[in-house]
């Protein structure tokens, strides 16, 4: 009778720690600016700090919120990161 009152006691646990955790992810979920990813996607990921920032993520968020300039990255210049992140920001500014 005791596995029986344990494993029940663990089940109602388990579940009740499930519903927790589902209403905190919820709760705290942090949007996404998807222009931020793509323009993430766009620089190359080299993390190496050139543009001025901690890495690519942090100059992409810069870009889009704060409208600094997209030609910073030295290594995305020759692959034309930054024509990619002018095409991606005027689309999303002529929406
Ligand atoms: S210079 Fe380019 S590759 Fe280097 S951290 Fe900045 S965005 Fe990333």
């Amino acid at each position: 009778m005791v596995i029986v009152y344990s494993a029940i006691l663990l089940g109602g646990l388990g579940f009740a720690f499930g519903l927790f955790l589902s209403y905190v992810g919820e709760k705290f979920k942090v949007e996404e600016d998807p222009t931020v990813m793509l323009v993430l996607a766009t620089l190359p990921g080299a993390n190496c700090g050139a543009c001025g920032y901690p890495g690519c993520e942090g100059y992409a968020k810069a870009i889009v919120d704060n409208g600094d300039r997209p030609d910073k990255c030295l290594p995305g210049k020759k692959s034309g990161a930054e024509e990619r992140i002018k095409e991606i920001l005027s689309k999303r500014n002529s929406n």
